[in-house]
C-alpha cells in the first residue's frame, strides 16, 4: 500500500473537519539540476489536513535525509532536510476556479496523492550549491587534487609566476 495516498472523502463530505496525519514512507529518487537525488531515509510527514471552502489544506513538517554531491569537491554526502509543508488540494471541478497564485494538487475520487506535492517541496528546499561542509576546500583546478585530503603547490606557483612577472615589469 502506498502510504502517500490518503482517503479524504470524509473530510470533503464534511463528516470530519480536520485530521492529524503522520506518515513515513519511501520515495523514489528525483532528478534535480541534471543529477539524481537519492533518499537515504524514509520521508516523515507530520501534518494537519483541514477542510477549506474549496478542497483541503495540508500544513505540517517534513523530514528526510538525501544524498547530495558537493559542488566543490564532488563527493557525495548525507544532507538532512527539514522543512514546512503548506499545500492546497482541490476537487477537479474547482481547480480551474482557483486564483492564479494558488497552486493546488488534485483530489481524485476522494483521495489525494501526497507524493508529487512532497517531491516538488523537496526540490524547492534543496540547496542551490550543495557543500559537504561550509569550509570545503574543493578540488585544485590545476592538478585535480582533493584539497581536503592533500595540499598542492599549484596556487603558490601561480602566485610566483604572477609575482615574477610583476617584478620584471618593475625592473624595466
Ligand atoms: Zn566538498
Ligand atoms: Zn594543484
Amino acid at each position: 500500500m502506498n502510504p502517500f495516498i490518503i482517503d479524504v472523502s470524509s473530510l470533503i463530505q464534511g463528516a470530519e473537519s480536520a485530521r492529524e496525519i503522520e506518515i513515513t514512507g519511501e520515495l523514489s529518487s528525483i532528478e534535480f539540476g541534471g543529477a539524481l537525488v537519492e533518499f537515504i531515509s524514509p520521508l516523515k510527514l507530520v501534518a494537519a489536513l483541514k477542510k477549506a471552502s474549496r478542497g483541503l489544506t495540508l500544513r505540517g513538517e517534513v523530514k528526510v535525509e538525501v544524498k547530495l554531491r558537493c559542488s566543490r569537491c564532488l563527493k557525495s554526502f548525507n544532507y538532512p532536510l527539514e522543512f514546512k509543508a503548506d499545500e492546497v488540494f482541490a476537487l477537479p471541478e474547482d481547480l480551474s476556479h482557483l486564483p492564479d497564485e494558488v497552486e493546488a494538487f488534485p483530489i481524485h475520487k476522494g483521495r489525494i496523492d501526497l507524493e508529487p506535492a512532497l517531491k516538488e517541496l523537496i526540490v524547492l528546499n534543496l540547496p542551490f550549491r550543495p557543500l559537504c561542509s561550509e569550509d570545503c576546500r574543493g578540488i585544485c583546478p590545476h592538478c585535480g587534487k582533493d584539497l581536503n585530503v592533500e595540499s598542492c603547490h599549484c596556487q603558490q606557483q601561480a602566485d610566483d609566476v604572477r609575482w615574477s612577472a610583476l617584478k620584471k615589469l618593475k625592473e624595466t
